[in-house]
């Protein structure tokens, strides 16, 4: 199974793919999270990522479809995987398809969530994630069962992103409306796209999610 989750920043996505990846035994392709990582390591993708990420703005295409290009040939995407912020430009969409279509894959579905622009704020304001883990947090939505420890792995160290203050929020709402928003339509057109309203609680999107997911197996 092959997914792609769209949604403005603080959408859910993550959120969702952590459940997805559990359900299908899939891995998860964050762009985000593969380039926080190059930017701990201080590689070049790193340096020049860095600044970029932290006013808000996109990474090059070459960078990204260079990136998720290497990533999707990995052994463990041969049963399928999650891409959680890629593709973000028609570039990335366009250039998504034709390195799909070399390796003779394609999308099966590409599952859109929407989110009120205010409760998208306050989502990023609140965010924060193991620092062992990674398992994702919110300050009232999404609290540890145990304050200070993580329900997952039982760490007690958190971390928050530099990137998730009020002023980079946003432009980066502000790029996702004028850069990634323009590439729904590529999807809508040929029946792949279901829209989950990401306003419902956690639990009940993932829920919805899985429904229309099956419901599309039985075509
Ligand atoms: P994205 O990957 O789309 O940027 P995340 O999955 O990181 O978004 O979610 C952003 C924040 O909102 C996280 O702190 C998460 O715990 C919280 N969150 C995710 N989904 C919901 C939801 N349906 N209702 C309330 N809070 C949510
Ligand atoms: P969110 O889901 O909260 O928008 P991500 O973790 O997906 O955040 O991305 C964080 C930042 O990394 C983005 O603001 C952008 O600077 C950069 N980035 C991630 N994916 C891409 C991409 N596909 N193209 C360009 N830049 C990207
Ligand atoms: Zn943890």
């Amino acid at each position: 199974m092959n997914l792609l989750l769209l949604g403005p920043p603080g959408a859910g996505k993550g959120t969702q793919a952590q459940h997805l990846m559990a359900c299908y035994d899939i891995p998860q392709l964050s762009t985000g999270e593969m380039l926080r990582a190059a930017v701990a390591e201080g590689s070049d993708l790193g340096k020049q990522a860095k600044v970029i990420m932290e006013a808000g703005n996109l990474v090059p295409d070459d960078l990204m479809i260079n990136l998720i290009s290497d990533r999707i040939g990995q052994d463990d995407c041969a049963n399928g995987f999650i891409l959680d912020g890629f593709p973000r430009t028609t570039a990335q969409a366009a250039a998504l398809d034709t390195m799909l279509g070399e390796r003779n894959l394609s999308l099966d579905k590409v599952i859109s969530i929407t989110v009120d622009e205010e409760a998208l704020v306050e989502r990023i304001i609140g965010r924060f994630s193991c620092a062992d883990c990674g398992a994702g947090y919110h300050d009232e939505f999404q609290k540890p069962r145990t304050e200070g420890e993580c329900d997952k792995c039982g760490g007690g160290n958190f971390t928050r992103r530099e990137d998730d203050n009020r002023e980079t929020v946003k432009s980066r709402l502000k790029t996702y409306h004028e850069q990634t928003a323009p590439i729904l339509p590529h999807y809508e057109a040929d029946g792949r796209l279901i829209e989950v309203d990401g306003m419902a609680e956690i639990s009940v999107v993932t829920d919805n999610i899985l429904m229309l997911l099956e419901d599309g197996r039985g075509d």
